[in-house]
């Protein structure tokens, strides 16, 4: 008898909990986050305490956690592009289709519904403002590449708040034919394009809004953002938190019915493209603070706003086996992403006329990843970065080894891979078929009680939500 009443009583909450609908929606989706992206970061955060364990993030400790499958209509491993759809429609597609059912049929997206159902509608990410992810929610074109036709999709959504890191293609169509910039065609649709200090300047005047980096501005990664000097954090970067910020002081205005936010940690998919776990682990860091914002906003409204927060696809094959804090703690050394890395060896082999030396290489990679340092070398570390160095560097030549988003120098890229074997952080892949975590918190995330799916995620906040 207790047990029915106690399962009875769960029903019950259960019921209670999602009888409020969801009037402001908070979808986060952090690309190539897969579990064990989380669990690095929150198992390195306890590291470098000396540790073991972990040290939670903020959106790990929500109430309601399950896990996604989000195999495409194409393949086993998704892109971006179909997953996003996923996300955005409850429809699975091909690989490389946006907002496209695998006939060709346009597909209404979440985003797309909310606006209908009277909600404003916010868009960001840390990347280009018309790439993958953001374009799912924004477009119907056959192919993710098509840049500058997202773009006009953007403008005919009209939806109010757009923010990234860039607009890609902003006066050619995909076919390189030129076209008429889309600043202006923004512009004339009634968006104010603004950087983060224009929009805290003006934003009460500001309508609809389409906030860029400034000149001289941009989203970097976190790593190189969190080691830069004062001056150059306020200068040059723009964190998650200041764009989930600024997208709720924008739909706040005169909202009477609710938002709907979907909001893309971008770059820690581009750091696993790469490889490189430091990276990764500050931009899941950077997509946790976002989320605060958001968290702090649920704490005023807690009946009426639902925070789910998911991924598209995991990202490297990333694999864990740190038996000890000193394994991942040596990851702390890292000064900067493996992409900015590769610039500064670049610009160092230039200024330089004669031939940078090995003891000089030695030096870089020590000051910016702790090589021969905290982080000791044997005799076949040594040799296999001192056989890179004979062929590229001391034949002037940077090497390449390229991914989706960089083309990073050959002996930055094997020294980067060093450190991340010493930490005992393996990579196997781009893109890979791991599960995907779900986490929600607030009205209606009782309904993700089960192991769910890509397609299956917008459905059940729509449901939340109270779309019709
Ligand atoms: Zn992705």
């Amino acid at each position: 008898m207790k047990k029915i009443l106690l399962t009875l009583s769960v029903v019950l909450l259960g019921i209670a909990a999602s009888a409020q609908e969801a009037k402001y929606v908070f979808y986060f989706i952090g690309d190539g986050m897969g579990t064990n992206q989380i669990q690095l970061t929150e198992m390195y955060r306890a590291s470098i305490e000396g540790r073991l364990g972990i040290e939670p993030l903020a959106f790990t400790q929500f109430p309601v956690a399950t896990i996604s499958t989000h195999y495409s209509a194409s393949s086993n491993v998704t892109d971006s592009a179909a997953s996003g759809t996923a996300l955005a429609t409850g429809t699975k597609t091909r690989n490389g289709r946006l907002g496209i059912d695998p006939d060709g049929n346009k597909l209404t997206n979440i985003a797309e519904i909310a606006k209908a159902n009277g909600k404003k509608v916010g868009i960001l990410t840390t990347t280009g403002i018309n790439h993958a992810t953001p374009g799912a929610f924004e477009a119907h074109q056959p192919d993710r590449g098509w840049y500058y036709e997202i773009a006009q999709d953007m403008i005919a959504n009209g939806f109010d708040f757009y923010g990234g890191a860039a607009i890609y293609y902003e006066q050619f169509y995909h076919d390189k034919t030129p076209a008429a910039p889309i600043r202006p065609q923004f512009e004339a649709a009634g968006y104010t394009i603004c950087n983060p200090r224009e929009f805290a300047a003006g934003h009460k005047d500001m309508k609809k809004v389409l906030m860029l980096p400034g000149e001289g501005q941009s989203i970097t990664y976190s790593i190189d953002c969190v080691n830069d000097t004062p001056e150059n954090q306020a200068n040059n970067h723009v964190t998650f938190a200041q764009l989930v910020d600024a997208a709720i002081t924008t739909l706040m205005k005169d909202n009477k019915k609710g938002f709907f936010i979907m909001a893309e940690g971008s770059e820690i998919d581009h750091a696993c493209h790469s490889h490189d776990a430091a990276t990764c682990i500050q931009e899941v860091i950077d997509f946790d603070e976002g989320i605060r914002v958001a968290l702090e906003f649920y704490k005023k409204y807690p009946k009426q706003t639902l925070i789910v927060v998911t991924a598209d696809h995991e990202t490297g094959g990333l694999g864990l086996a740190p038996k000890k804090p000193e394994d991942l703690a040596l990851l702390k050394v890292q000064k900067h992403s493996m992409n900015v890395l590769s610039s500064m060896l670049k610009a160092k082999m230039q200024e330089k006329e004669d031939v940078l030396s090995w003891e000089e290489i030695k030096e870089f990679l020590g000051e910016n990843l702790g090589l021969w340092r905290e982080v000791s070398m044997n005799w076949e570390d040594e040799k296999a970065l001192r056989d890179i160095y004979e062929t590229t560097v001391a034949k002037k030549k940077a090497g390449s080894v390229k991914d989706l988003y960089a083309d990073n120098a050959k002996i930055v890229s094997a020294a980067v891979g060093v450190l991340n074997r010493k930490a005992r952080v393996s990579w196997v892949s781009s893109h890979s078929a791991a599960y995907t975590p779900v986490f929600a918190i607030g009205a209606g995330s009782s309904l993700f009680t089960h192991k769910t799916d890509n397609a299956e995620i917008p459905v059940l906040i729509m449901k939340a939500a109270a779309y019709k």
